[in-house]
């Protein structure tokens, strides 16, 4: 496949789209970040890389990072993990307090921030360093000891975070959040400013498109099952509201993020990251999305 030739056709065809949406400013930090960048990279299960654009810069992965978390927790936690989080796609906003409030506080899956920040308070019961041990494990699954967390961005967060602070509260109040509210939502926030070039990214998604061998961490340990199961989430539920419409037009389990990032794998044969600040009102990358769709549609390599 001429992978390097069709990124060069996909980057001219959405050149059009640069200017188009918005990028995220509820966290005052991500506001700074010049919103008319794009980069791509293809990681391939055979070890080769194509990539173009602004692949080198480090961008803040904000929702991405609930793969990682997720793939922490499951392999600990093993199918218990379901009890405490749902798997079904949620169909509201990301940030929604009407559902988990109807769903009594279990949140509908691990991609919405209810749903991440219960992830999170697993993460801190079973971890003896959550912060060093989850960074340590992005570090490893992207092969990049030079990823870092930015606490800048996780401060400024925190400061305007009120929302997320309200679904922690209310967490509490239905009894599915062990640890102190303000530790588990410090916590949360730091996973979030992980910074990561799209470079960086495609290799961390590479073991999402691997079938066959367990990914094994310290103590982590993903098996093809999980792996699968990780995909069948990510399809599902890895683009909030839009999840069906990224389904559609796309069709590669992936994971987006308010930064501008996706993170999206087709099994067997490689792992994809796009990343472009500007966002739909959905909360989705614009030219990352149609990057994929125009991706799959001249390949026609897609799980559909
Ligand atoms: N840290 C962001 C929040 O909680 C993540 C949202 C996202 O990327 O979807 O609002």
């Amino acid at each position: 496949m001429q992978y390097q030739k069709i990124l060069a056709d996909i980057a001219a065809e959405i050149e059009p789209l640069r200017n188009v949406g918005r990028q995220a400013d509820y966290i005052p930090a991500l506001a700074q970040v010049d919103p008319d960048r794009f980069g791509i990279c293809i990681a391939t299960a055979d070890g080769e890389f194509y990539g173009l654009g602004d692949i080198d810069e480090c961008f803040s992965i904000q929702s991405v990072s609930k793969v990682f978390s997720l793939s922490m927790a499951l392999s600990i936690m093993g199918e218990n993990l379901w009890e405490r989080v749902g798997k079904e796609p949620s169909g509201a906003a990301f940030n929604s307090l009407i559902q988990l409030e109807l769903d009594h506080g279990i949140p509908r899956n691990p991609f919405i921030n209810a749903g991440a920040i219960v992830v999170a308070d697993i993460l801190m019961s079973q971890l003896e360093n959550p912060e060093t041990d989850f960074l340590a494990f992005v570090r490893h699954i992207a092969g990049d000891s030079s990823i870092i967390y930015n606490r800048t961005v996780a401060a400024s967060e925190r400061e305007k975070g009120y929302i997320n602070a309200a679904i922690a509260n209310m967490l509490k109040y239905y009894g599915n959040l062990r640890n102190d509210i303000e530790d588990v939502l410090r916590f949360y926030f730091l996973q979030c400013s992980v910074e990561m070039s799209c470079r960086q990214l495609a290799r961390a998604f590479l073991p999402f498109a691997d079938r066959r061998s367990t990914f094994s961490f310290d103590g982590v340990n993903l098996t093809p099952s999980q792996v699968k199961r990780i995909n069948a989430v990510m399809q599902t539920c890895g683009f909030y509201n839009d999840a069906g419409e990224y389904s559609y037009l796309v069709g590669l389990p992936g994971k987006s993020g308010v930064g501008g990032g996706i993170g999206a794998v087709y099994p067997g044969r490689y792992a994809v990251a796009t990343w472009s600040p500007r966002l739909n009102e959905k909360g989705n990358s614009v030219m990352g999305m149609k990057a994929l769709e125009l991706l799959t549609t001249y390949t026609r390599e897609s799980i559909f």
